[in-house]
């Protein structure tokens, strides 16, 4: 009872103050922090250090620890005697439980201390047992300098783990402790070795090596030099320390091996690259079966001050590009509205305020929808984002692990497809580790504590199969020129991207086994006219791949196609369902009960005169005969719009018979411009806006109204502007074959 108060009233004030070590998967430390009185003192359990150093050093400095209470009373007898008696004052007292408590709570060296000491020896052995004694012993024991307890020495002075000693190196670190200052490793080697060799016979005399091992180790040169601390991996370091503030010990995935190589690389890359005035690099490897982080880095060098290498590039907050156009694809694919082989618009087109172009300006009127992705083309991507919703492809992005990109939500549009929003690369990686675990996304694991492993399906594996097969083609445009050529390039799947500004290039690919993300560009957002996703950071994407495996041995990843998957005949032309007319016909994939079922609709027959200079509607067919049935091209509106405006041929049908009444034929204008139901806001009354029609090619002129009131006929090709009143505004446009269309638009 009395004792509890007593303990109550003057609880075990201090323990251990360490700093923080981070492992590599392999347990080699990889980085270390200071604690607070500024002395390398590192944790490391009893089972992690070699036996035979806690043998030694017990036998050296407390053969008794584990039979007595904290004192060992004849010790104390014995020094009393002798301190009363002959003046000189003989240690010896000290049991390893006192010393841990002088360790602890260094005190002068008075009686009246040394009463305390006892009290709180006895104190601590209440409190813990003689093994959690034992390690907070070698775990604080001063070696020197700044460096205290076994770990910190060990790797400080011998460059390994407290369990990888030879029996010489644990008779050597023994004999340090008593004297931490008198003895200057680095200066007295001679005399280090000759005590060493001491105590190595001495622990032989008291049975606790055998002969053989006393033989080996007097033989053993002495290896001490004290290194610096490592520092592996510095950014994701600080990236734990942050997020783990409480942890001694954070242990990571990163297989050092591979992270040494990667480094090298990167930071030979970016030498070369400076010259262009890219000054700044990062990259993120993830094993695919774990999804756990096994190279990480941050910068080009983090020592790179002229250059902010202490920032970190997976962190940072950059605009994607085209990296996320997979991802929108992918939906698009589970929506049912795209297969690979499908034609879609690659026309201009305008989305409301925004009006993309692609990379080399052109469009190319149809393509189909492998080729939009690898090409990496701007239209097709947003009309296919419009077609999904933004808030799909956001929801998407937060179950993938995007978590900066709530807070961006609100700000968030059509250009999400052209890299509209800040992510980072450790996300973007995420996503594609997602991509090559058939649309699984599981959280990233930076630590072996970190074991989440939900998996959020983001795509189908169907989806995720298809855009594999799209994204490890090798003919595309932003395969890199400088690459030797694509029989050098690892087979995997890979998208680039290019930020606008030329600010940010990144290239991230996958197979099977690894994701491997990269980020070229500089910290301090300069654009560089030479910076592109392909040429800049895909060569850098090529080589880390490569130093995944020995002898740049990469196989090509036997995909397993998922069970959803078929095959079926499409129309070369359209990429739909073929109708009869379709002559020439692909193979294509498709998910069955998903994937589109429209018929092609490329050809339309037609009723022509035998001269095919005109052609007959229902009611103008002549009953007698006289007339013949042909096929003519069907494209939409924009299409044709997009042949007549860059004088393309194309299969058109000719004119409806002139001398018919029935004029319902052809196709009514579609007002493009402004966009049926957006809000327009204008800070200016004078502020004009286009009117724009795509018009059928019979059509000359068109009329245009806005709310009923006429205000200009215009010929085909020519521009319209026209300042709006506020609030709501009805458009109406009519061609001259008596077609009609109307919209709403709202005026702020
Ligand atoms: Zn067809
Ligand atoms: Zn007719």
């Amino acid at each position: 009872m009395s004792w509890g108060i007593i303990h109550f009233l003057f609880p075990y004030p201090e323990k251990v103050k360490y700093g923080k070590v981070i492992l590599s998967k392999n347990n080699e430390v990889i980085g270390a922090t200071l604690n607070t009185s500024d002395k390398w003192c590192l944790y490391s359990s009893l089972e992690d250090v070699d036996p035979f150093f806690i043998k030694a050093i017990t036998q050296k400095e407390d053969k008794w620890f584990y039979y007595h209470f904290g004192i060992n009373p004849i010790s104390v007898f014995r020094a009393v005697f002798y301190n009363l008696t002959s003046q000189k004052r003989v240690s010896g007292a000290s049991t390893i439980t006192m010393q841990v408590v002088r360790l602890l709570e260094p005190k002068e060296r008075t009686y009246l201390n040394k009463l305390k000491e006892v009290f709180r020896a006895y104190q601590l052995e209440c409190t813990y047992s003689k093994d959690e004694i034992l390690e907070m012993y070698i775990n604080s024991i001063p070696f020197g300098g700044n460096i205290e307890g076994i770990k910190a020495a060990t790797v400080l002075y011998l460059q390994k783990n407290p369990n990888a000693l030879s029996t010489a190196e644990s008779s050597m670190l023994s004999i340090i402790p008593n004297r931490p200052t008198s003895l200057s490793i680095q200066h007295q080697k001679e005399f280090l070795k000759s005590e060493r060799d001491k105590w190595i016979v001495r622990y032989y005399e008291e049975g606790i090596i055998s002969d053989d091992e006393k033989y080996s180790a007097l033989l053993e040169p002495l290896h001490i030099k004290r290194e610096n601390m490592p520092r592996t991996t510095p950014h994701l370091n600080r990236r734990l320390i942050n997020k783990y503030p409480l942890d001694k010990v954070i242990k990571t995935n990163i297989d050092v091996g591979k992270q040494i190589k990667a480094e090298k690389i990167i930071s030979k890359y970016s030498r070369r690259q400076s010259g262009l005035g890219i000054y700044n690099a990062a990259a993120l490897i993830i094993d695919n079966k774990t999804n756990n982080v096994i190279a990480y880095i941050g910068s080009q060098d983090y020592d790179d001050d002229q250059n902010a290498g202490q920032i970190d590039g997976n962190l940072a907050l950059r605009s994607p590009g085209s990296t996320l156009k997979p991802l929108i694809y992918a939906l698009g694919f589970d929506r049912g509205i795209l297969t690979p082989k499908l034609q879609i618009l690659d026309v201009r087109h305008d989305f409301g305020s925004y009006s993309p172009v692609n990379y080399d300006e052109q469009f190319r009127g149809e393509v189909t929808v492998t080729e939009a992705l690898k090409q990496s083309l701007n239209i097709p991507a947003v009309s296919i984002l419009e077609k999904i919703g933004t808030p799909a492809l956001i929801n998407s992005l937060k179950n993938a692990g995007f978590n900066t990109i709530k807070r961006q939500e609100k700000r968030l549009g059509l250009s999400l497809a052209l890299g509209g929003c800040g992510v980072n690369l450790t996300e973007l990686t995420g996503l594609y580790a997602a991509f090559a675990q058939e649309g699984s996304y599981t959280p990233l694991h930076f630590t072996s504590a970190e074991i989440d492993s939900s998996k959020h399906q983001i795509v189908t594996p169907e989806s995720a199969y298809m855009i594999y097969e799209i994204l490890s083609q090798l003919k595309r445009p932003d395969f890199p020129n400088n690459y030797q050529n694509s029989f050098h390039a690892p087979p995997i799947a890979w998208k680039t991207g290019t930020s606008y500004g030329r600010r940010d290039a990144w290239s991230v690919g996958y197979n099977k086994e690894y994701t491997v993300g990269v980020w070229c560009g500089n910290f301090n957002n300069i654009g560089v006219p030479g910076l592109t996703g392909a040429e800049t950071a895909t060569p850098l994407l090529f080589s880390l791949f490569q130093s995944l495996y020995t002898g740049n041995n990469i196989s090509k990843w036997e995909y397993d196609i998922p069970e959803h998957i078929f095959e079926r005949e499409v129309c070369a032309t359209s990429g739909k369902v073929p109708n009869i007319f379709c002559d020439h016909l692909v193979s294509d994939t498709f998910i069955p009960g998903v994937s589109h079922t429209e018929k092609c609709t490329h050809l339309k027959n037609y009723f022509v005169s035998t001269d095919s200079s005109f052609y007959y509607c229902h009611d103008c067919l002549p009953k007698e005969g006289g007339y013949i049935k042909k096929q003519y091209a069907n494209p939409s509106v924009e299409l044709m719009t997009f042949y007549l405006e860059n004088n393309l041929p194309f299969n058109a049908p000719p004119q409806h018979n002139p001398k018919c009444r029935t004029s319902i034929t052809g196709v009514a204008p579609q007002i493009i411009s402004p966009v049926e139901g957006r809000e327009y806001i204008i800070t200016d009354k004078s502020t004009e806006l286009e009117m724009k029609a795509h018009l059928s090619p019979d059509v000359a002129y068109t009329y245009w109204y806005v709310n009923d009131h006429f205000i200009k006929k215009i010929e085909r090709g020519q521009s319209l502007f026209h300042q709006f009143k506020f609030g709501q505004n009805k458009i109406s446009c009519t061609d001259d074959k008596g077609r009609n269309a109307e919209i709403y638009i709202f005026v702020k």
